[in-house]
């Protein structure tokens, strides 16, 4: 294979090793130790900021980018605290702040809300990503690149381990 030709572009599915962390050296997710990340370039499958940084690169070329909350998770959006009565969660669940929570939402889609406050009557939950309103800082590495088949190409998604159909 002659790949250390071939340079990130659309339709190309992108193995990415990386490491993820907030500007303070706290590493917040990394794909070492697993697998890289395999997803289909130009199809929107990583956020903006992350996905317009790897065009051109090579394999095994390496970059440091830094993505604004605009390209990332977004800001954090104050419309999306809610404000739920306590007793509609089970009386044993221990609800503390910071815990996620799994919901179903009005439209069926799963959906994770994070206890933002606990009182004696009511329960905040914050429906934000977690990383909504950080600037992330990816240090990343193309491990290998490919064209994406036809087939991956009609899903909108790369194909690989664990995720063959
Ligand atoms: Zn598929």
């Amino acid at each position: 294979m002659t790949d250390q030709k071939l340079t990130v572009a659309d339709d190309f599915v992108v193995s990415l090793d990386y490491t993820l962390h907030l500007g303070e050296g706290e590493i917040v997710d990394t794909s070492s130790g697993r697998d890289p990340l395999e997803f289909l370039q130009g199809h929107n499958q990583i956020i903006p900021g992350l996905e317009q940084a790897l065009y051109g690169m090579a394999v095994g070329e390496e970059k440091s980018v830094v993505v604004v909350p605009e390209d990332g998770y977004g800001h954090r959006d104050l419309d999306a605290f809610q404000q739920i009565p306590r007793d509609a969660f089970p009386p044993d669940m221990n609800l503390e702040p910071g815990m996620g929570i799994e919901l179903v939402s009005n439209t069926g889609e799963p959906a994770v809300a994070f206890v933002a406050e606990v009182g004696p009557e009511n329960v905040v939950l914050d429906f934000n990503h977690p990383l909504a309103g950080a600037t992330l800082h990816f240090d990343v590495r193309i491990a290998a690149l490919r064209p994406a088949t036809g087939e991956e190409l009609s899903h909108g998604h790369a194909h690989g381990p664990g995720h063959e159909h």
